[in-house]
């Protein structure tokens, strides 16, 4: 399965050189959020395919999609491929806490055990030490990467720490899990 991964900033390419860029075979889409729901619309009309998001820090606005696309705190199977989204704001839009993540994970732990394990775990924010940065606000969740070492997905992807902050690598592997940084675009054959 092709699958596209979008992230933190809008890509020129997907909105106007699609045709040209090869992206006419994209099974399905991932968007690990920062991006607008105007956006989004034209991403999936554009590539014709099905999609699936989690917010990001910047999306304390109601983003205009389908209930059943937004994946935060659900396992879904998307053709035979199991699939967990991480959400990060809490009701009043605040950024949850170590605490509460660490609740959140718990329950969406549990789900994916009944599942008998998830193949793909999307997050905006990204586990910590893996991908993330220095400061506290791109540090990542220490609860996000005991969440990841537990569950073993064969796949994380995340966001936030975009790619030209320096420093942060695209792929890192560790274990039976591929972590893949999504910003702005990215395919992966999963
Ligand atoms: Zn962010």
């Amino acid at each position: 399965m092709k699958v596209l991964l979008i992230s933190d900033v809008e890509s020129e390419v997907l909105l106007k050189y699609y045709k040209e860029n090869h992206f006419d075979n994209i099974d399905l889409i991932l968007s690990v959020g920062d991006l607008s729901s105007d956006y989004l619309h034209i991403i999936k009309t554009n590539l014709n395919a099905p999609l699936f998001y989690v917010r990001g820090n910047h999306d304390k606005f109601k983003i205009k999609l389908l209930d059943r696309e937004l994946i935060e705190w659900k396992c879904i199977d998307y053709n035979g491929i199991k699939i967990a989204g991480i959400g990060c704001l809490g009701k009043n839009g605040k950024i949850y806490s170590e605490k509460q993540m660490e609740a959140k994970l718990e329950k969406l732990c549990k789900k994916i055990d009944k599942k008998g394990g998830a193949d793909v775990v999307i997050s905006h924010y990204p586990a910590q030490g893996f991908g993330s940065g220095a400061d506290a606000e791109h540090s990542g969740f220490r609860a996000i990467k005991d969440f990841i070492e537990k569950t073993a997905p064969k796949y994380f992807f995340y966001g936030h720490n975009h790619l030209n902050y320096g420093r942060n690598e695209r792929k890192i592997i560790k274990g039976k899990t591929t972590f893949i940084n999504a910003y702005e675009k990215y395919i992966v054959e999963i």
